[in-house]
Protein backbone atom coordinates (compact mmCIF):
# COMPACT_ATOMS: atom_id res chain seq x y z
CA UNK A 1 0.00 0.00 0.00
CA UNK A 2 0.86 3.48 -1.28
CA UNK A 3 2.36 5.54 1.63
CA UNK A 4 1.84 9.59 1.15
CA UNK A 5 4.63 11.55 2.18
CA UNK A 6 4.21 15.51 2.90
CA UNK A 7 6.74 17.83 3.65
CA UNK A 8 5.81 21.39 5.15
CA UNK A 9 8.36 23.66 4.77
CA UNK A 10 9.03 27.74 5.67
CA UNK A 11 9.82 30.32 8.21
CA UNK A 12 9.31 31.15 11.75
CA UNK A 13 5.98 31.62 12.81
CA UNK A 14 3.65 31.14 9.52
CA UNK A 15 1.54 28.77 10.94
CA UNK A 16 3.34 25.52 9.98
CA UNK A 17 2.46 23.62 13.45
CA UNK A 18 -0.88 24.48 13.41
CA UNK A 19 -1.37 23.33 9.97
CA UNK A 20 0.54 19.95 9.90
CA UNK A 21 -0.97 19.20 12.98
CA UNK A 22 -4.72 19.58 11.31
CA UNK A 23 -3.56 17.98 7.91
CA UNK A 24 -2.57 14.94 9.95
CA UNK A 25 -5.47 14.58 12.15
CA UNK A 26 -7.69 14.73 9.09
CA UNK A 27 -6.08 13.01 6.90
CA UNK A 28 -4.83 9.79 9.09
CA UNK A 29 -1.26 10.87 8.68
CA UNK A 30 1.85 10.62 11.23
CA UNK A 31 3.05 14.19 12.56
CA UNK A 32 6.42 14.97 12.96
CA UNK A 33 7.35 18.54 14.10
CA UNK A 34 11.55 18.59 13.64
CA UNK A 35 11.43 22.10 15.25
CA UNK A 36 10.61 20.51 18.40
CA UNK A 37 13.48 17.92 17.91
CA UNK A 38 15.88 20.87 17.49
CA UNK A 39 14.34 22.53 20.23
CA UNK A 40 14.87 19.76 22.64
CA UNK A 41 18.77 19.20 21.67
CA UNK A 42 19.01 23.53 22.09
CA UNK A 43 17.85 23.26 25.61
CA UNK A 44 19.76 20.21 26.37
CA UNK A 45 23.06 21.86 24.74
CA UNK A 46 22.45 24.72 26.62
CA UNK A 47 22.71 22.97 30.10
CA UNK A 48 25.91 21.53 28.71
CA UNK A 49 27.11 25.25 28.51
CA UNK A 50 27.01 25.14 24.62
CA UNK A 51 29.74 23.00 23.72
CA UNK A 52 30.55 23.49 20.09
CA UNK A 53 33.14 20.55 19.44
CA UNK A 54 32.35 18.07 16.54
CA UNK A 55 32.68 15.13 19.70
CA UNK A 56 30.62 16.43 22.05
CA UNK A 57 27.88 17.61 19.27
CA UNK A 58 27.75 14.27 17.82
CA UNK A 59 27.02 12.57 21.02
CA UNK A 60 24.24 15.42 21.94
CA UNK A 61 22.31 14.28 18.61
CA UNK A 62 23.38 11.01 18.74
CA UNK A 63 22.88 9.74 22.43
CA UNK A 64 19.93 12.40 22.94
CA UNK A 65 16.15 10.33 23.41
CA UNK A 66 13.49 12.68 22.01
CA UNK A 67 9.86 11.67 22.26
CA UNK A 68 7.02 13.49 20.38
CA UNK A 69 3.87 12.14 21.66
CA UNK A 70 0.87 12.47 19.67
CA UNK A 71 -0.49 15.56 21.85
CA UNK A 72 2.20 17.21 21.67
CA UNK A 73 4.23 16.75 24.40
CA UNK A 74 7.93 16.60 24.04
CA UNK A 75 10.40 14.53 26.23
CA UNK A 76 14.13 14.93 26.56
CA UNK A 77 16.02 12.02 28.05
CA UNK A 78 12.86 10.86 29.68
CA UNK A 79 12.07 14.50 31.12
CA UNK A 80 8.77 16.50 29.77
CA UNK A 81 10.37 20.07 28.45
CA UNK A 82 6.59 20.68 26.41
CA UNK A 83 6.61 24.40 28.06
CA UNK A 84 10.33 24.82 28.65
CA UNK A 85 11.16 24.59 24.67
CA UNK A 86 9.06 27.36 23.62
CA UNK A 87 10.74 30.16 25.22
CA UNK A 88 11.60 33.15 23.13
CA UNK A 89 15.25 32.08 24.44
CA UNK A 90 15.03 27.95 23.30
CA UNK A 91 13.70 29.60 19.76
CA UNK A 92 17.34 31.93 19.31
CA UNK A 93 19.40 28.37 20.94
CA UNK A 94 17.53 26.39 17.96
CA UNK A 95 18.20 28.20 15.66
CA UNK A 96 22.14 28.99 16.70
CA UNK A 97 22.49 24.87 17.02
CA UNK A 98 21.20 23.98 13.90
CA UNK A 99 23.73 25.64 12.27
CA UNK A 100 26.25 22.26 13.49
CA UNK A 101 26.02 19.47 11.14
CA UNK A 102 26.45 16.67 13.53
CA UNK A 103 23.44 18.00 14.94
CA UNK A 104 21.57 18.01 11.57
CA UNK A 105 23.02 14.68 10.68
CA UNK A 106 21.43 13.50 13.36
CA UNK A 107 18.34 14.55 13.36
CA UNK A 108 17.86 14.04 9.06
CA UNK A 109 18.72 10.42 10.56
CA UNK A 110 16.01 10.04 13.24
CA UNK A 111 13.09 11.94 11.28
CA UNK A 112 13.68 9.29 8.20
CA UNK A 113 13.68 6.72 10.97
CA UNK A 114 10.04 8.06 12.38
CA UNK A 115 8.73 7.84 8.51
CA UNK A 116 9.71 4.37 7.95
CA UNK A 117 8.94 2.99 11.10
CA UNK A 118 5.18 4.77 10.67
CA UNK A 119 5.26 3.19 7.11
CA UNK A 120 5.53 -0.84 8.26
CA UNK A 121 3.18 0.10 11.47
CA UNK A 122 -0.33 0.07 9.37
CA UNK A 123 -1.73 2.73 11.59
CA UNK A 124 -1.66 5.98 9.25
CA UNK A 125 -2.30 6.29 5.81
CA UNK A 126 1.46 8.81 5.57
CA UNK A 127 3.27 11.49 7.37
CA UNK A 128 3.64 15.15 7.30
CA UNK A 129 6.97 16.26 8.38
CA UNK A 130 6.99 20.30 9.36
CA UNK A 131 10.80 22.31 9.61
CA UNK A 132 13.20 23.96 7.06
CA UNK A 133 14.77 21.37 4.94
CA UNK A 134 12.10 18.43 4.68
CA UNK A 135 12.06 19.03 1.14
CA UNK A 136 14.77 19.83 0.34
CA UNK A 137 17.32 17.75 2.26
CA UNK A 138 15.51 15.21 4.94
CA UNK A 139 12.81 13.74 2.01
CA UNK A 140 13.80 14.95 -1.35
CA UNK A 141 11.61 11.92 -2.51
CA UNK A 142 8.24 13.42 -0.64
CA UNK A 143 5.07 13.04 -2.68
CA UNK A 144 3.21 16.75 -1.46
CA UNK A 145 6.17 19.41 -1.23
CA UNK A 146 4.59 23.14 0.53
CA UNK A 147 6.39 25.92 1.20
CA UNK A 148 4.39 28.02 3.37
CA UNK A 149 4.96 31.91 3.36
CA UNK A 150 4.05 35.00 5.12
CA UNK A 151 5.70 38.32 5.76
CA UNK A 152 7.43 39.04 8.80
CA UNK A 153 4.93 41.73 9.91
CA UNK A 154 2.74 39.27 9.48
CA UNK A 155 4.38 36.30 11.23
CA UNK A 156 5.03 38.57 13.98
CA UNK A 157 1.96 40.04 14.89
CA UNK A 158 0.51 36.69 15.46
CA UNK A 159 3.00 35.68 17.64
CA UNK A 160 2.65 39.01 19.59
CA UNK A 161 -0.92 38.37 19.96
CA UNK A 162 0.13 34.87 21.52
CA UNK A 163 2.60 36.15 23.25
CA UNK A 164 0.47 38.58 25.16
CA UNK A 165 -1.94 36.67 26.18
CA UNK A 166 0.38 35.18 28.65
CA UNK A 167 2.81 38.59 29.38
CA UNK A 168 1.26 41.86 28.68
CA UNK A 169 4.76 43.47 28.97
CA UNK A 170 5.56 41.96 25.55
CA UNK A 171 6.79 44.45 22.90
CA UNK A 172 5.74 44.46 18.86
CA UNK A 173 9.12 45.63 17.88
CA UNK A 174 11.03 43.34 20.01
CA UNK A 175 9.05 40.15 18.36
CA UNK A 176 9.69 41.08 14.80
CA UNK A 177 13.18 41.82 15.26
CA UNK A 178 13.72 38.34 17.08
CA UNK A 179 12.19 36.87 14.17
CA UNK A 180 13.89 38.43 11.21
CA UNK A 181 16.88 37.56 13.35
CA UNK A 182 16.33 34.01 13.24
CA UNK A 183 15.19 33.67 9.58
CA UNK A 184 18.63 35.35 8.57
CA UNK A 185 19.87 32.87 10.69
CA UNK A 186 17.88 30.13 9.10
CA UNK A 187 17.94 31.22 5.62
CA UNK A 188 21.98 31.66 5.34
CA UNK A 189 23.28 28.90 7.09
CA UNK A 190 25.50 26.69 4.92
CA UNK A 191 24.09 23.57 5.91
CA UNK A 192 20.70 22.87 4.77
CA UNK A 193 19.47 26.26 4.99
CA UNK A 194 15.64 27.32 4.92
CA UNK A 195 14.69 27.43 1.05
CA UNK A 196 11.99 26.61 -1.22
CA UNK A 197 12.45 23.43 -2.96
CA UNK A 198 12.42 23.77 -7.01
CA UNK A 199 9.21 20.90 -6.77
CA UNK A 200 7.38 22.50 -3.82
CA UNK A 201 4.34 24.44 -3.96
CA UNK A 202 4.40 27.89 -2.53
CA UNK A 203 1.42 29.04 -0.63
CA UNK A 204 1.28 32.39 1.01
CA UNK A 205 -0.64 32.61 4.16
CA UNK A 206 -0.69 36.42 4.73
CA UNK A 207 -4.65 36.57 3.90
CA UNK A 208 -5.70 33.55 4.43
CA UNK A 209 -6.86 31.96 7.49
CA UNK A 210 -6.27 28.45 8.64
CA UNK A 211 -8.92 26.56 6.97
CA UNK A 212 -8.54 28.27 3.86
CA UNK A 213 -4.72 27.50 3.67
CA UNK A 214 -5.64 23.61 4.99
CA UNK A 215 -8.09 23.34 1.73
CA UNK A 216 -4.83 24.90 -0.47
CA UNK A 217 -3.04 21.95 0.82
CA UNK A 218 -5.80 19.30 0.87
CA UNK A 219 -6.71 20.12 -3.05
CA UNK A 220 -2.58 19.62 -3.72
CA UNK A 221 -2.62 16.33 -1.38
CA UNK A 222 -6.14 14.64 -2.41
CA UNK A 223 -4.86 13.05 -5.39
CA UNK A 224 -2.12 10.74 -3.71
CA UNK A 225 -4.86 9.89 -0.89
CA UNK A 226 -7.22 8.54 -3.58
CA UNK A 227 -4.24 6.51 -5.61
CA UNK A 228 -3.63 4.72 -2.43
CA UNK A 229 -7.10 4.07 -1.54
CA UNK A 230 -7.63 2.49 -4.91
O1 LIG B 1 9.97 25.38 13.75
P1 LIG B 1 10.60 25.92 14.99
O2 LIG B 1 10.50 27.42 15.11
O3 LIG B 1 10.13 25.24 16.22
O4 LIG B 1 12.16 25.57 14.85
C1 LIG B 1 13.11 26.09 15.73
C2 LIG B 1 14.44 26.25 15.01
O5 LIG B 1 14.95 24.97 14.64
C3 LIG B 1 14.38 27.04 13.69
O6 LIG B 1 14.55 28.42 13.86
C4 LIG B 1 15.52 26.44 12.88
O7 LIG B 1 16.73 27.09 13.16
C5 LIG B 1 15.61 25.02 13.39
N1 LIG B 1 15.04 24.05 12.47
C6 LIG B 1 15.82 23.63 11.42
N2 LIG B 1 15.38 22.65 10.58
C7 LIG B 1 14.16 22.11 10.75
C8 LIG B 1 13.32 22.55 11.82
C9 LIG B 1 13.80 23.53 12.65
O8 LIG B 1 16.92 24.12 11.22
N3 LIG B 1 13.76 21.13 9.94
Amino acid sequence: MAFVIVALDGPTGVGKSTLARQLAERNQLLYVNTGSMFRCLAWKWNRLDKPENEGALQELGEQTQIVLEADGRVFCDGEEISAAIRTEEVSALASQVSRFVPIRQALKFQQRQLVEQAKIGGVYRGAVLEGRDIGTVVLPQADCKFFVEASPETRARRRFAELQAKDPSVRFEEILEALKQRDEQDRNRSEAPLRKAADAILVDTSNLNVEQVLSVLEQHLQPFLLTESS
